[in-house]
């Protein structure tokens, strides 16, 4: 579709704007995109979602009816949600988490093939599946039916180069020999900087399999799509992947506010109820005083950590004088293992909430460190805000980008654990001071700014990753 490169001043950076180019195209190209339905797969799809809307392409996002009634929409009309069953409607119940996966694969892979097949019968006929990476067998559901197939990564090239290799079998689980891998284009990676899948023996072999998967048949693909971009992980892993000739495109970071007039994600499986609450509250606080915690929409801390949290948490900002102050996300299910009146005891210094408008949060100029679980979208708003971290990975990817954000884009500290593996409120308390008032700190703020100006420039027209969105628009 080279209309879309001839006009381009057409394509300005509102979402929304796609209508008119939509009106000038005629005919408009279908482009289905099917996440796997967890918080942290559905933000850069649907985010990447709207940026193909903008550009004039029609989209349909495709979620599950199992998460419908948690589902809280606030989307321009431009890309239209879609339903169909993962076979857990009714509030069905997998017996494992094997289960769960195969039954999901079964049932998706015959009900995605039906929404197509009705479409192509009403003359709506789509072009291409853009699928989660995870879901490698949906490429096959859509070239069976004549479409193409662009699988998006949502987490970073350096994890996936890591499965991809664990797949071709260059190393094996449980690791054994050196204490220290050595991957091409990677810095050494100790067992604690891999992902939990691999070195957790054996905890998750479904989840295992799952990851190694994604590369059974990537290269039937026509588009990899990588959620970051080339100047982050330029030298160390998007060079490698193209010389190995993988059709890779970064098209990251795909965050709201990136060069776009929108400011969420738009669409939450959490309760947003205390949105206004946050940044009220957030408003009233000074400039870089506020330490926000939050550890994404899946980890589960134990007691003994989650108490470690709570004190360390208010060790930190208590001892400061109450010059600094936490924002910290317990979600409704981790409620119960905070210590007993601990809300309470700590009110004048803490606000506690169960989900946040997070990207808001990080955006907030009270805030002044991002105390982090390290998941792939909320290590990308920070860095794409400018906000520098204290890394707390707890499983899958999360060690590996903590080892990132801490020894190569050197924006975080990364914190330690004792030898019962939990990190101690000391630990805590002495980082999250380094961060907001040390000289250390000075030095990871500068740092995270200069990743910001990187990011909003790979996002701006003809920076790497709008180019190459552009192209795979054109490409259609
Ligand atoms: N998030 C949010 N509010 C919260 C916590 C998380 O909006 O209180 C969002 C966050 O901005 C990110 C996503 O949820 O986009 C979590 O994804 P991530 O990859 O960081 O972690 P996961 O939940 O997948 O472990």
């Amino acid at each position: 579709m080279p209309f879309l490169h001839s006009h381009k001043p057409l394509c300005c950076n509102s979402i929304g704007c796609g209508e008119r180019v939509r009106e000038e195209m005629g005919r408009e190209t279908h482009i289905l995109v099917l996440p796997f339905p967890l918080q942290g797969h559905i933000n850069p799809m649907l985010q990447f979602s709207k940026h193909l809307a903008s550009k004039g392409l029609k989209v349909s996002f495709i979620t599950t009816t199992s998460v419908r009634n948690t589902i809280h929409l606030q989307l321009p009309s431009s890309v239209a949600i879609q339903y169909i069953s993962d076979g857990y409607d009714d509030e069905k119940q997998a017996e494992s988490l094997d289960d769960y996966l195969r039954r999901f694969q079964d049932v998706v892979s015959k009900t995605l093939a039906d929404f197509i097949v009705q479409k192509q019968k009403a003359d709506d006929p789509p072009k291409l599946l853009v699928y989660d990476s995870v879901m490698p067998w949906a490429l096959e559901v859509a070239k069976g039916l004549g479409l193409g197939g662009a699988s998006f990564f949502t987490q970073s090239c350096a994890v996936n180069a890591i499965y991809y290799h664990l797949n071709r079998g260059h190393f094996e689980v449980p690791l054994g020999g050196p204490a220290m891998l050595s991957l091409p284009e990677m810095p050494l990676l100790g067992i604690d900087d891999l992902p939990s899948f691999i070195c957790d023996d054996g905890a998750y072999p479904a989840l295992l399999r799952l990851v190694a998967n994604m590369f059974s048949n990537f290269r039937d693909a026509d588009w990899l799509l990588f959620n970051t971009f080339d100047k982050l992980e330029e030298q160390q892993m998007v060079k490698w992947m193209m010389a190995s000739q993988w059709p890779i495109k970064t098209i990251g970071p795909s965050i709201p506010s990136m060069g776009y007039d929108d400011q969420d994600y738009g669409l939450s499986l959490f309760s947003p109820s205390a949105e206004a609450a946050c940044i009220n509250w957030l408003d009233s606080k000074p400039t870089a005083s506020v330490v926000y915690a939050s550890f994404g929409s899946l980890a589960c801390l134990s007691e003994a950590q989650m108490e470690e949290l709570a004190w360390g948490l208010h060790n930190a900002t208590a001892a400061a004088h109450f010059r600094f102050h936490f924002l910290w996300v317990v979600r409704a299910s981790e409620e119960a293992k905070l210590p007993a009146n601990f809300v309470d005891e700590t009110s004048e210094i803490g606000l506690i909430v169960n989900w946040s408008p997070q990207l808001r949060v990080l955006a907030h100029p009270a805030v002044g460190c991002f105390m982090t679980h390290c998941g792939w979208n909320s290590t990308l708003e920070a860095l794409a805000l400018g906000v520098p971290m204290v890394a707390m990975p707890q499983w899958s990817d999360q060690a590996t980008n903590a080892k990132y954000i801490a020894d190569v884009w050197r924006v975080g500290l990364r914190l330690g654990a004792d030898d019962k593996g939990v990190i101690t409120r000391q630990e805590i308390g002495v980082r999250i001071k380094e961060v907001m008032e040390g000289e250390r700190g000075i030095e990871l703020r500068k740092n995270a700014m200069r990743w910001r100006e990187l990011a909003r420039e790979a996002v701006q027209e003809e920076g790497s990753s709008d180019s190459n969105i552009e192209e795979f628009v054109s490409g259609l």
